[in-house]
């Protein structure tokens, strides 16, 4: 793995374009629509400032938007807050064992374990190793970086490895020779209620530049795979020879538009790279339309959380309860209020001077509320809901239409 960029990166440098490694890209300076500069910290943290023709970025979108300067406007500014990734970490262990299981991955469904995933390093290929004798175990947690695991301190995490990879029968304890931990931010793309919109929205600022293409996986928020994200490069760089790639089409739906294959997809095998539509069909939307209307539903949708109806009930009721048990109090203490009332509406009413009809009262109100509260916020949840559901709709009808 990694072989194939290795000799490229090789290559390249023979030919005097060195590639250079660990200077994050801070500022991305443009112009009239054209990138003219970025700004990237190098290895001793002082600033360098790289000009350049053509840029291709595979840095994160939300980053890219972030990064650029003058700022984009802050309805895009606020498209890229709203794309997440999921982060992830690896506790790799080395244990003392030639073969612990044969296949390559395996996924851990018990919910006793945090981990999710483990991978057999060698399986996939014995050059991932430095001594076949041993097996080195990739353990894979699926985290946010808000999550506490994130922070915990590697020993704690290898630790936790250990007694997981025991837990379920893996290994034994004392097997393990050593063990470390890399933590890699942003490794998934999410797709969530919101990414097409703020997709669309970024994907239009971003048109305006003629010399800026972004590729990759979090360069185009694509769950793309090695094969893919390599194939948005190449048809970037043959976009700058003068080709009219739309990059953004490479793997979606899963279909591939180079060759017509039927029979690869029918064999369940897997996908292949496809040739990208020369042209994305032009927008039938204004910018401000898309963007108004994505924002329409967000807005509501943050606005209107879910009411709990369990929970509704259960405070409506105790407040008529309180207020019940109140009322009955005072009209107690001060006879003379009393309002001229039935023996049988007393009774319900828990009116009358008798600890069992007072009780019976006041669990009657409490019910009466609980049945009022959760209700209304089942029928407030319903509408809100219907709402939402057809906003959504109009608003991925305009931008299926737009992409
Ligand atoms: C756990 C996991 C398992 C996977 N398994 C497979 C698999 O089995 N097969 C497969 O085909 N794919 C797999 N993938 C997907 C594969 O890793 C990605 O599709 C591929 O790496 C994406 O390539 P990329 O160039 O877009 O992004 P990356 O490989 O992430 O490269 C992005 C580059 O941009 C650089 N960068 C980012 N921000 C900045 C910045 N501000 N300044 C400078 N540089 C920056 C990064 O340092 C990095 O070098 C897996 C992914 C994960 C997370």
């Amino acid at each position: 793995p990694g072989m194939m960029w290795e000799r490229c990166a090789e290559l390249l440098e023979a030919q005097g374009s060195p590639t250079v490694f660990g200077q994050p890209v801070q500022q991305i300076y443009h112009h009239n629509g054209r990138v003219t500069a970025i700004k990237a910290l190098n290895r001793r943290g002082e600033a360098t400032e790289i000009t350049g023709r053509e840029f291709i970025s595979t840095m994160p979108l939300r980053e890219l938007i972030f990064s650029l300067s003058p700022a984009p406007p802050d309805k895009v500014l606020q498209a890229a807050h709203n794309l997440r990734y999921r982060d992830y970490l690896t506790v790799v262990l080395v244990i003392d064992r030639e073969n612990v299981f044969p296949d390559n991955w395996i996924y851990i469904h018990t919910p006793e374990v945090k981990l999710g995933r483990i991978q057999n390093y060698k399986n996939w290929s014995a050059a991932m190793v430095p001594d076949t004798s041993k097996t080195a175990l990739g353990l894979e947690y699926f985290l946010w970086e808000q999550d506490a695991e994130w922070k915990w301190p590697d020993e704690r995490l290898i630790e936790t490895g250990i007694r997981e990879c025991v837990q379920i029968g893996l290994i034994r304890p004392g097997e393990v020779l050593d063990g470390t931990v890399v933590r890699m931010k942003k490794a998934y793309p999410v797709y969530d209620n919101y990414y097409h919109r703020s997709l669309a929205i970024i994907r239009r600022y971003l048109e305006q530049f003629s010399n800026l293409q972004t590729i990759g996986r979090n360069g185009l928020h694509r769950y793309n795979n090695q094969d893919h994200s390599m194939m948005t490069g190449v048809y970037a760089a043959r976009n700058i020879f003068g080709e009219t790639n739309d990059v953004w089409s490479v793997n979606i739906e899963q279909e591939y538009h180079e060759e017509s294959r039927p029979e690869s997809s029918a064999s369940g095998e897997r996908l292949v790279p496809m040739r990208p539509r020369d042209h994305a069909p032009e927008p039938q939307h204004t910018f401000d339309e898309i963007v108004e209307e994505a924002y329409a539903g967000q807005v509501v949708e943050e606005l209107f959380a879910r009411l709990d109806t369990l929970a509704m009930g259960i405070a409506v009721g105790t407040v008529s309860g309180l207020i019940c048990a109140i009322g009955i109090l005072l009209l107690f203490y001060h006879p003379a209020n009393m309002p001229e009332l039935s023996g049988l509406t007393r009774e319900t009413l828990g009116l009358d001077p008798d600890w069992v009809k007072i009780v019976i009262g006041i669990t009657g109100a409490s019910g009466a509320g609980f049945l009022l509260g959760s209700s209304m916020s089942l029928v407030r949840n319903c509408l809100i809901k219907f709402y939402l559901g057809f906003t959504r709709k109009r608003v991925e009808a305009s931008q299926t239409q737009a992409l």
